[in-house]
This record gives C-alpha cells, structure tokens and sequence, in this order.
C-alpha cells in the first residue's frame, strides 16, 4: 500500500493551562496564553509517521486551520515526520466562531483536491470537546469512518481498527479511502529531535483561504454563554468516623 494521509493539526490552549472565561462569559481567554498541538492529533501524526515507517504511506499532509501561529502548530507536525503542511488561515472573530462542520468541509475539499487515500484526526479537539469533525468529514465524501482507534492495521485495501468503546473494544475493518478518528492509547507520540526541528524548517507549507476551498466560514451556532465549573467549597477535617457522621447529619447528608 502507498497511501497519501491527511491529518489535522489544531492549535488549542495547552492542556496544562488553567482556563478562564472572558468578564462578559463570551468565550475563553486566549491571549497571552501557551497554545500547543491537540494531544490526540500528535497521536494522529505519530500514527501516520509509523505508517511511513512501515511503507504503508508514501505522503503526509499536515492540514491546520486558524490564525498566524498555526504554522508553528504546522512545523512541530512537520519535525515529527509529515512531509507538507496546508495552513487555512482564519483569524480574530470569524475564528472564533469556527465550527466542526467549516473544518469537514475544508478537509473534504482537500482530500478531493490532494488525492488522500487516509485522513486522520484526533478523536476530539480539546477546547471545543466537539468530536464531531471525523464523522462530519467521513459524511461529506461518503467514506467509511473508524472512530475512537486504539490500534489500526492496514491490510489489502482495508484497514482493521480496533475502537474504544465503553467498557471495552470493538474491531471493525473498513475500506479505504476512509476516515479514522485517535484516541489515547492509539500510540505514544515522539518529541521532535533538534535536526528534525531544523529539517522541518525547509519543508513547504502551502496558504490557503476558505474561499480557496470553497468554504463558508458563517457561524451557524450562537455561543449564547461559557461558564467556569462551580467552585470547590474548602473541605473541613475531622477527628473520626463518629465525628463525621455527626457532621454529615448536620449537613443533611445522612
Ligand atoms: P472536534 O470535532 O472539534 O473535537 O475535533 C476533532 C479533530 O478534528 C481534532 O482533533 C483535529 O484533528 C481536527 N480539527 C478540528 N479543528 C481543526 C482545525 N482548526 N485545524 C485542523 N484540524 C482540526
């Protein structure tokens, strides 16, 4: 098999950043605020790169959709081992009203237009929490779709993932050309070396507009508010097991 894979690349606030909401509960605040790759799309790339290595992959396309600073989301793919990158700029408000369905379409366009055979993309972004763009994307082009892989294993034209499912695991075969979704225990993505960071530098990446793609970006969903989760009340120590029981009564627990 020589398969040409696209897989997307999202630029989000880095996991370990605590998250505050805007003053007017319009949205989260962004500025200033480490941005890093979603984790399950270096999942993504990291599968992609070890079908590579396998000889199961000829090509990876690195597609990220957003402002300026998606190059650099673009170029870590790129030092972990994808060949091209596709940057879709869209900044400032109509970024923010970005939506799952915008980023299907754009990743519909391209596997037309770059002749993938594979698209792969994290099982969720971690800002948003959708989970949706794989299977919006599978939906456009008519492809079968794999979501959720914790193991994927190319055979004769087909693929053989096994899925995550709630307590336990599904194997599913599907034909290519096709749509996979990563989950966590897919692999454990590798840290770019220092001269694959310097080669990364020299590999092309391509810009393109929405309107290139033939994509309208208008929000068709309203964020109406975002609120922070309840803050914890201080916990309180007790001396024993009486003395909690006590306390639980008081508090109507028990
Ligand atoms: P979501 O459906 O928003 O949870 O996102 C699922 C996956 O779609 C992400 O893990 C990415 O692989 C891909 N994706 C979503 N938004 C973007 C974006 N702006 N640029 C590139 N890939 C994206």
């Amino acid at each position: 098999m020589s398969l040409r894979i696209l897989v997307g690349v999202k630029r989000v606030i880095d996991y370990a950043v605590k998250i505050r909401v805007k003053p007017d509960k319009s949205g989260v605040i962004t500025e200033g605020v480490k941005h890093s790759m979603n984790p399950f799309d270096e999942i993504a790339i990291e599968e992609a790169v070890r079908m590579k290595e396998k000889k199961i992959a000829k090509e990876i396309v690195a597609f990220s959709c957003g402002p300026a600073q998606c190059q650099e989301t673009l170029r870590t793919a790129l030092a972990m081992g994808a060949d091209r990158g596709i940057h879709v700029e869209v900044a400032g408000p109509q970024f923010d009203t970005l939506q799952p369905l915008h980023i299907s379409k754009m990743l519909a366009q391209l596997a037309k237009d770059e002749q993938i055979d594979l698209i792969i993309v994290g099982k969720q972004a971690i800002d948003d929490d959708c989970n949706q763009t794989a299977q919006m994307t599978a939906a456009l082009l008519d492809w079968p779709q794999a979501t959720s892989a914790s193991k994927i294993e190319a055979k004769d034209g087909s693929l053989q993932v096994v899925r995550e499912i709630d307590g336990g695991l599904e194997t599913i075969k599907v034909k290519l050309p096709t749509v996979v979704s990563a989950d966590l225990r897919l692999n454990e993505p590798r840290y770019a070396t220092l001269p694959n960071i310097m080669k990364a530098k020299k590999k092309p990446i391509k810009k393109l507009t929405p309107k290139d793609l033939g994509v309208d970006v208008s929000p068709r969903i309203e964020v109406v508010t975002v609120e922070e989760p309840p803050v914890r009340l201080a916990g309180a120590k007790v001396e024993n097991v009486d003395m909690m029981v006590e306390k639980l009564k008081a508090l109507g627990h028990a």
